[in-house]
């Protein structure tokens, strides 16, 4: 909590990865900024999603052109952007007799190739999978498919890189720690905080209010800013399960259902697969939130159809739940509400300088970003350019296709530690995995082992580095090693974080 009172140009509610980029745009323009999160980073939504960056096919059938244009513009550029998170994959989107006519898909990825801008991903290819390989983990009956790009991000650890990012750009980050209320006085915000950890109330001043507060951003405009009738956002609610892995290739597949709606398979972590989403309209707390029988139901039986072996509860190794924050742009169902982003803003230094973010993707948080700060600039003046579209998030230092060179790199620099282990770090820190190993030359140098292969230099690194302060920070925000941990493994690191003295590693 700050202690004495602090001033700042922009305060940003809310540590997703809209809230992030925001922070991180405006502190690289030369801004000061203060953020706050009322739990960890990427708490909301901004862990839940399907972890695609994409232009978003199905939208098309909703003429969304302008959205799935941007969106498309934003793949290559957060690839390069941040290239051990974001990796290109490939879709095999099979013809299912009874649904969409191949003539339409044809015509629809048609346009997804050509729509938006497109320099290092592969296009769409026709394939009969009778005869590919792509074809042996579904069932006889599938024979026309088709196979086109787009990427898979680990959500999270984007939103804490930005945050990083921001933070070393001179950014005050702070996560435990609710706005509670927020108050225009003179030319100036008074946002009172409070630490979750300890209640400690505290004050800060600032020129300028992002409400970037996801699902919660009615709840900001009407409980923390007094803003009584606010009903922007139709919370639509989506669920994901992890499956032991159910084919051995890296392409993913789309598939239509019956209702209309699509599912995807995805390869996941190396040994699993996830498939989702589900679309349920909701209305409860966004904390807490968590899939039901039915959607598991859903899930298993859209999966089934296509797969070869049935996909059944025993299979299921783990599922997490999101809500969507849509624009509620009135329309009748949850999966027909708009998936683009709106900002509504109040510039008016007197009456109190607001902008709210309604909606959104994780594809298109930069460019939602960018326009912010149009608005920012719009009430505090000019200061710098934009600037993040060419720039790296922490770690992402090299070329969009060259994650395996670094694979290799590291490999060469530490001979003794696995392979496995290393592609791992450079998957989640890229170029920065070197500075988390320093010196070790065997597994054992890198303190306690916790389990999978979760060492104490790297709960040490999360804690100094990441923000992370509980096990589920650690083991599904900034890792997703919670799938290969035992209950016992777990236990011992929360006692670990519980008894831990501060620098006990470095
Ligand atoms: P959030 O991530 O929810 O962040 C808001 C933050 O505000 C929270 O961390 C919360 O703790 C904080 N907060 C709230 N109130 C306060 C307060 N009073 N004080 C302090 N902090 C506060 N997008 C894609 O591009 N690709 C996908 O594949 C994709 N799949 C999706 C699948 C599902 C099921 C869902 C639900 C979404 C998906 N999305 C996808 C959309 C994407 O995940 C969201 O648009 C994005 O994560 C929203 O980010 P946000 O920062 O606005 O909200």
């Amino acid at each position: 909590m700050a202690k004495r009172e602090h001033i700042t140009d922009i305060f940003v509610i809310g540590g997703g990865i809209n809230g992030t980029a925001i922070a991180r745009d405006a502190v690289g323009r030369g801004f000061s900024v203060f953020l706050a999160d009322m739990g960890d980073l990427a708490g909301g939504t901004s862990s839940a999603a399907t972890k695609l960056v994409h232009g978003g096919l199905r939208y098309l059938e909703h003429f969304a052109f302008g959205m799935v244009h941007s969106a498309l513009a934003e793949r290559e550029t957060l690839w390069s952007m941040a290239p051990h998170l974001i990796r290109p994959l490939r879709f095999v989107l099979p013809h299912h007799k009874g649904l969409r006519p191949a003539w339409l898909l044809r015509t629809g990825l048609f346009v997804y190739d050509h729509i938006g801008p497109r320099k290092l991903l592969p296009p769409t290819r026709t394939l009969d999978l009778r005869n590919d390989p792509l074809g042996r983990p579904l069932k006889d009956g599938y024979a026309l498919a088709f196979e086109y790009s787009d990427c898979s991000v680990d959500d999270a650890r984007m939103v804490v890189l930005t945050a990083r990012d921001a933070a070393d750009k001179g950014a005050i980050i702070q996560t435990r720690t609710k706005v509670i209320s927020a108050t225009r006085e003179g030319d100036l915000w008074t946002i009172r905080l409070q630490d979750a950890t300890t209640n400690l109330k505290g004050t800060v001043k600032a020129r300028l209010i992002v409400n970037a507060a996801g699902p919660w951003v009615d709840t900001v405009l009407r409980e923390t800013l007094g803003k009584a009738e606010a009903h922007h956002v139709r919370l639509v609610k989506g669920s994901h399960i992890v499956v032991r892995r159910l084919f051995d290739h890296e392409q993913a597949y789309f598939f239509q259902n019956a209702d209309k709606r699509i599912v995807f398979a995805i390869p996941y972590e190396r040994d699993y697969t996830l498939i989702g989403t589900t679309d349920e309209e909701f209305d409860g707390d966004p904390h807490g939130v968590a899939i039901t029988e039915e959607e598991t139901t859903y899930l298993l039986a859209a999966a089934t159809e296509y797969f070869e072996r049935p996909v059944t509860r025993a299979d299921i190794a783990w599922s997490y739940s999101g809500v969507r924050p849509l624009f509620d742009d009135h329309r009748t169902k949850a999966q027909d509400t708009t998936r683009d982003y709106v900002l509504t803003s109040a510039l008016d230094a007197k009456a109190g300088a607001l902008i709210n973010v309604f909606g959104g993707k994780l594809t298109t948080h930069r460019r939602l970003a960018e326009q912010v700060m149009e608005r920012v600039e719009a009430s505090l003046g000019k200061r710098g350019k934009p600037w993040t579209r060419t720039s790296k998030l922490p770690g992402g230092e090299f070329a969009p296709r060259d994650f395996d060179l670094q694979v290799e790199r590291l490999n060469n620099l530490y001979p003794n530690l696995p392979d496995r282990f290393l592609r791992r770090l450079v998957r989640q820190y890229g170029t920065q995995a070197a500075a988390l190993l320093g010196k070790a030359t065997r597994m054992s140098d890198l303190g306690e082992l916790f389990g999978a292969d979760l060492t104490q230099h790297e709960v040490e690194y999360l804690i100094d580095r990441e923000w992370a302060r509980t096990a589920d920070d650690i083991l599904w925000r900034r890792t997703k090693l919670g799938l290969r941990m035992r209950g016992g493994d777990r236990t011992r690191l929360e006692e670990y974080l519980r008894t831990r003295k501060r620098g006990t590693i470095k």
